[in-house]
């Protein structure tokens, strides 16, 4: 049995990171990426000198506007995709897969072969991000997200023998599909109900209290209807909350801890999950003790599957462990689109670190809460003049507000005096004297409180929709 990977040492994760890294530049990205084909001619960087991770500084970061849309070219969202074609795979598949196919060909005929190569490298199974690239996943990457998602969930504290009932939204998004894959590949009974329209809170409570569901995964806004309106017999066996996190949840862990407790889960444990589509897998934000919700551990990642860098966003300069900057993400060994080098927009405020996990041992890079994103930032007008605002500072005062039910932040880049952004909480189903008291809080950071009937918020949230809840919605400029 090899080592699994996530107990590794990190001299051991960077030599099994390299070898990989040069196997996919070399044997998949080079040969079948037109769109990184082209980057490395254009800078003259051969792939064979690609050999180490600090190699990879030499390339271009790509970012979202690399993958959006033209007049001249709709199909650029398409342009992570490995596209082989039976010329370059001749020319240029590893051995071993030419000799696989080969034998295959021979036993089985030309159906079997054409199948095997389609595991390796057809998308069979795509998501549609709102912006940035097309993510496509081949069978070989939908063993790989069921895998790491069992991982996610075995982080959490789940597996086999938990029963687990989904309430993410259906859609072509990763937090269905992570949950979906991951609970197949961890062997437990599980029921993705979807969310909103689909099944209402009273009938997920229904089949959570006959199932005696264990771990329930949800966004929050879903989770929070669900606790405030669901008879206890419900939440009777749960142990595991594991909310979809937006970032900025500072302040969230300890409201649903508390939710729970008068809800009849007094032992349950609330943690969250935290995805881009473009990394193709969640991370799981290891449990922290009872007692401290708040204090975190951090999201363990997989460094058999990515290779995560953090840098200065203005310069593009690597920082140092733990210290805050913006998420560059690598694909290592994925399939159906690839990237390199490719800026999340994350902005981690605590960085990544590598020291091992002090809640579970494993060694895997972890992400240390708070998350925030690089557009997250405003220049507002405040009670004490004009400031510069990271949206996560203004989190953690709303999720701290339990008498809150629901509430989004909206920002409208421009639209205050002297060109400055505005900035309001919008808060549904809340009291006049919590508006109120709320406004005080925020009025520092020159966001202003409205309330808001809470249906009316729902629907601009996209509660019921497909798509994940809008805690944080900008507003570009109007023209
Ligand atoms: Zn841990």
């Amino acid at each position: 049995m090899p080592r699994p990977w996530d107990r590794l040492s990190p001299r051991d994760q960077v030599r099994l990171q390299e070898s990989l890294l040069r196997s996919l530049v070399r044997d998949y990205l080079y040969p079948f990426s037109p769109f990184y084909r082209r980057l490395f001619d254009e800078q003259g960087i051969k792939p064979k000198s690609i050999r180490r991770l600090q190699d990879l500084e030499a390339l271009p970061i790509v970012q979202r506007t690399d993958f959006e849309p033209t007049a001249a070219d709709a199909w650029r969202p398409f342009r992570a995709m490995l596209r082989p074609d039976e010329e370059s795979l001749s020319r240029w598949a590893h051995r071993d897969v030419l000799r696989r196919v080969a034998r295959e060909r021979l036993f089985h005929g030309d159906l079997a072969a054409e199948r095997l190569l389609a595991e390796e490298f057809k998308p069979v199974h795509l998501h549609v991000p709102e912006v940035g690239p097309v993510v496509g996943y081949t069978m070989r990457d939908l063993s790989g997200l069921s895998q790491a998602g069992a991982r996610s969930l075995a982080v959490l504290g789940a597996g086999r023998t938990d029963v687990l009932v989904s309430a993410l939204p259906y859609g072509p998004n990763l937090p269905f599909w992570h949950t979906h894959y991951a609970a197949q590949g961890s062997g437990m009974a599980a029921m993705h109900l979807g969310a909103g329209e689909t099944v209402r809170p009273a009938q997920t409570a229904y089949w959570m209290a006959q199932t005696g569901t264990t771990v329930l995964v949800a966004n929050p806004a879903y989770a929070e209807g669900l606790l405030r309106g669901a008879e206890p017999a419900a939440f009777a066996r749960l142990r595991v909350l594991a909310l979809w996190a937006t970032g900025g949840m500072q302040g969230a862990r300890e409201r649903f801890t508390t939710r729970l407790r008068t809800s009849g889960a007094p032992d349950a444990m609330v943690s969250t999950l935290f995805g881009i589509p473009e990394a193709r897998v969640a991370w799981a934000e290891c449990p922290t003790p009872p007692g401290n919700p708040e204090a975190s551990n951090g999201y363990h990642t997989y460094p058999d599957l990515e290779y995560l860098e953090v840098v200065d966003p203005a310069t593009g300069q690597l920082v140092d462990e733990g210290q805050p900057g913006e998420l560059i993400y690598t694909s290592l060994d994925w399939r159906g689109s690839v990237l390199l080098r490719y800026r999340t927009g994350v902005a981690l405020r605590r960085g990544l670190v590598y020291d091992p996990c002090p809640g579970c041992g494993r060694t895997v890079p972890r992400i240390l809460p708070d998350i925030s994103f690089l557009d997250w930032h405003a220049r507002v007008v405040g009670s004490r003049g004009e400031v510069r605002v990271d949206l996560a500072d203004v989190l953690p005062v709303l999720w701290g507000a339990p008498a809150v039910p629901l509430w989004q932040v909206e920002v409208l880049r421009g639209a205050g005096p002297g060109g400055t952004d505005l900035a309001y909480a919008h808060l549904g189903g809340a009291l006049r004297e919590d508006a109120e008291f709320l406004q005080k809080q925020l009025a520092p950071y020159g966001v202003r409180v409205r309330l808001v009937p809470l249906k009316e918020l729902g629907r601009r949230m996209g509660l019921g929709t497909e798509r994940p809840e809008q805690r944080v919605v900008i507003r570009p400029p109007e023209r």
